[in-house]
């Protein structure tokens, strides 16, 4: 998944806490089969590799979380869309890059890129990419995806309470031993030891987007590795977003599609989400709330 999984369970000693840590870990490796875009034999490979070309089958498991995905593209107008993956043949995160692509190679990279064009079959389970040379991802939902999974299957397993943390996108339930609720810090991206508010977590997911780690420079200016897929130009002006949802899936996406939105816009849309709230951290460095989040009143 390209990213470090810390799993925290309270269970009633330590043998007991191995194994559960152990299926967590499975739960979430047999998911990076399935939607991989790297591993050749995943159903994504599969999927990518007959765009253009044909309808493949795959399993319902995939086949719901794509149709989830398109959903959300849906909602977010096309901020958030699995399909963006063409475009990574444009921006290259890894080092790589050694010049700004053109707006040439930009305009072209968003001519495969369209959820719209994301062709789904329920009732024969295939999924068909339209057009040749489009590409599906997941970098942008699939933490969040193995993490609710493997929550679900440690609570049908009679796990009270634990955190599933995906490089600091946590997924908690229960309590601590203790009683208390799980907490979790909010720091400021640009210095991560300086925490401006711990928040609560009781169930639910706390997922970050930021574009402090994965980003490319050209003339003094960062591009950082969430794109905005109706332009191929990477988003500007936020720093990082965290969602706060019960379900960590949809809080993955979300916060991607908030960072491509901008601060007012992103804003404007958490506030109309049911049970989603947000907060954003522009470029200034200023801190942005939904209507019903008070840093103030949480305990510094
Ligand atoms: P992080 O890796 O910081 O948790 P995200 O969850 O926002 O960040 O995922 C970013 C990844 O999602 C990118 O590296 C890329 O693979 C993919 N991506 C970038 N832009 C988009 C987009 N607009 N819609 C869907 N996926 C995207
Ligand atoms: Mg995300």
């Amino acid at each position: 998944m390209g990213c470090r999984f810390d799993v925290t369970v309270v269970a009633e000693n330590s043998n007991f806490g191995n194994e559960y840590i152990s299926l967590a870990i499975n739960e979430i490796e047999r998911i990076e089969k399935l939607i991989s875009e790297w591993d050749s034999e995943s159903q994504t490979s599969a999927i990518n590799k007959n765009a253009g070309i044909s309808p493949v089958k795959v399993d319902k498991e995939l086949f719901d979380l794509i149709d989830r995905a398109t959903k959300i593209s849906k909602l977010t107008d096309g901020a958030f869309d699995i399909s963006f993956a063409a475009i990574d043949k444009v921006w290259i995160f890894d080092g790589s890059m050694t010049k700004k692509p053109s707006d040439d190679e930009i305009k072209k990279s968003v001519e495969k890129v369209g959820y719209q064009n994301i062709i789904l079959d329920k009732e024969k389970s295939t999924v068909f990419l339209k057009l040749e040379g489009m590409k599906i991802g997941f970098g942008a939902i699939g933490k969040g995806y193995a993490a609710d999974k493997a929550k679900a299957l440690l609570i049908e397993k009679g796990v009270n309470a634990g955190i599933i943390n995906a490089s600091g996108d946590l997924n908690a339930w229960g309590k601590q031993p203790n009683g208390e609720d799980w907490m979790v810090a909010i720091t400021n991206p640009l210095n991560k030891t300086k925490v401006f508010a711990w928040l609560p977590v009781y169930n639910g997911a706390v997922v970050t987007s930021g574009n402090y780690e994965k980003y490319v420079v050209f003339d003094s200016i960062r591009y950082s590795h969430i794109i905005d897929p109706r332009t191929g130009y990477p988003s500007a002006g936020v720093e990082s977003v965290t969602i706060f949802t019960t379900n960590a899936e949809f809080a993955d996406a979300l916060a991607t599609s908030v960072f491509v939105m901008g601060v007012e816009t992103g804003l404007n849309f958490i506030n109309q989400l049911n049970g989603v709230e947000c907060i954003i951290i522009d470029d200034g460095n200023k801190i942005h709330t939904s209507k019903n989040i008070d840093l103030n009143k949480t305990n510094n």
